[in-house]
């Protein structure tokens, strides 16, 4: 695992530095593993932990930040057998050891929620499981991705004030708003944001008690509700989202529209953990009043706390995100390759994510290194290969078509607003990907004037980063109309 290695490169860089002293105190050190820049260390003895502390970690740590841009944090447990020592001391001199009160025998849990339990080698010459004078980490959190870490996660201007909020609602710093409310467009990194604050949110609570974090889906709220209705077990249902939850965070918000039985609930629920303020964070596609058939106390709740958009990462951070996705799935990607994707998958994360799987499961498959000539190749199969030819007459009938109009209805005078939203994306999306100037559009689209053309381009340029339904609209298109360079 790349935590492993990074982690062994750190212990290499220390011990090189005084190995005898290293070995000493480290055979009374066990690493529990490292999630979001938190290392999980296991100490001996207080004594034990003291010592490294002072000596050994500062230059540990530094060699983490170094390697990694991260805040590096170290979290100790105090206590109990080590059943994988980071030295084994061999010829120092023994530690002392403090005396150690008898504890119940219980199995060790992984201090790590990103680390599955591990298995044990065997090694404990007395047979019993180790224990510790910290809690347990409680089991892993339902539906969680380990994997959606803030580590993970790339920031750019795109999704700054989102990542910011999430790790201010994690108890990471910053002012804490109440709900967070994260919309954007699919796959741009909402869920990911959530499942970090979960991860987060438990890594800055432990040793202080359980964190009660649920996570779920709004899919899954009204599965739970209409069971709990069923099966008479109302009371349940509600000690659970009102009573006993410290975190709540409900993904695609937007899936309660409709149901108002269980909207009614949602509300009680909410207005039970906002009083007790335990942080509640909602995710959505959409703006709150932009919900449709959703109850207007609830929108109105959505924007009390801070309602934070993400948008469509810039090329930079598409870079970036290659370069973090790459690294985390070990595949190697050459420089011109990553800049290549990143210009010519423009609208979503989860499609520049699964392109780079792709390749990676084919080039493996293939015995061939992802060059440029193969993504190229690649790229070319599965992309409108009208794409680069396409011209005014195939924009408008695509669009026509997204927008179930006729051609005609674009080209003609009607100023209706369903008509006339779809005849200014038309022209927005002809400017963007053709080299037609402002006149040759206008008429192009019924001979209308260039001024007129004009502003239509500039409006829907507004509203792509304004709303996130025009954008959904913009990106949808542009995936039917195939690729093209930055
Ligand atoms: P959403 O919930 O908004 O539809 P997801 O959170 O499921 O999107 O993200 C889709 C994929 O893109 C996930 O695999 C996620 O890890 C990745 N992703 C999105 N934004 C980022 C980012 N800024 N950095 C790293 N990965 C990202
Ligand atoms: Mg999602």
């Amino acid at each position: 695992m790349q935590h492993d290695t990074l982690w062994n490169e750190a212990v290499a860089f220390t011990r090189a530095k005084s190995p005898a002293s290293f070995e000493q105190w480290f055979s009374g050190v066990q690493f529990d593993g490292m999630t979001d820049g938190i290392v999980s260390l296991r100490a001996r003895d207080e004594f034990v932990r003291e010592w490294v502390d002072q000596h050994f970690l500062p230059t540990l740590v530094d060699y983490l930040r170094s390697q990694t841009g991260w805040s590096v944090q170290v979290s100790w447990c105090v206590g109990g057998d080590l059943d994988r020592p980071v030295a084994h001391g061999a010829g120092a001199p023994a530690l002392p050891v403090r005396p150690r009160a008898l504890s119940p025998d219980r199995p060790v849990e992984p201090v790590d929620d990103e680390e599955p339990p591990r298995s044990h080698d065997g090694k404990r010459s007395n047979g019993r499981m180790a224990s510790t004078s910290v809690k347990a980490a409680p089991p892993p959190i339902e539906g969680l991705n380990p994997k959606y870490t803030f580590a993970n996660f790339v920031v750019g201007p795109s999704n700054q004030l989102a990542h910011a909020a999430a790790i201010a609602a994690a108890g990471g710093g910053g002012p804490r708003h109440n709900p967070l409310f994260l919309c954007g467009g699919t796959g741009l990194g909402k869920t990911h944001l959530v499942h970090a604050v979960a991860h987060r949110f438990r890594a800055e609570r432990a040793g202080r008690g359980e964190a009660r974090i649920l996570y779920v889906s709004a899919e899954k709220f009204v599965n739970e509700f209409v069971q709990a209705l069923q099966e008479g077990r109302m009371n349940e249902f509600r000690a659970r989202y009102r009573e006993r939850c410290d975190l709540l965070l409900v993904d695609d918000i937007q899936f309660l529209a409709s149901k108002t039985q269980t909207q009614e609930e949602f509300f009680h629920a909410f207005n039970a953990l906002h009083q007790a303020d335990k942080q509640i964070i909602v995710t959505s596609d959409k703006y709150p009043q932009q919900l449709e058939k959703m109850e207007e106390r609830l929108v109105s709740r959505f924007s009390w706390g801070l309602v934070a958009d993400i948008q469509g990462p810039e090329l930079e951070t598409r870079v970036a995100i290659l370069r973090k996705k790459a690294q985390l799935e070990q595949i190697e990607l050459a420089d011109d390759v990553v800049l290549f994707l990143a210009q010519t998958i423009r609208s979503n994360v989860r499609e520049l994510e699964g392109t780079l799987i792709r390749l990676a499961a084919k080039s493996s498959l293939l015995g061939r290194s992802i060059d440029i000539e193969f993504a190229r190749q690649e790229l070319a199969l599965t992309s409108n290969p009208r794409a680069s030819e396409a011209g005014v007459d195939d924009i408008q009938r695509v669009v026509c078509h997204h927008f179930k109009l006729r051609t005609s209805d674009l080209l003609s005078k009607d100023r209706h607003k369903s008509i006339a939203f779809a005849r200014h994306v038309a022209m927005y999306l002809c400017k963007q990907r053709l080299k037609c100037s402002f006149p040759e559009l206008g008429r192009a689209f019924g001979n209308r004037d260039h001024t007129t053309v004009m502003s239509a381009v500039r409006k829907v340029e507004a509203l792509r980063t304004s709303d996130p339904e025009v954008r959904a609209h913009l990106e949808a298109l542009e995936r039917k109309l195939g690729t093209t360079a930055d």
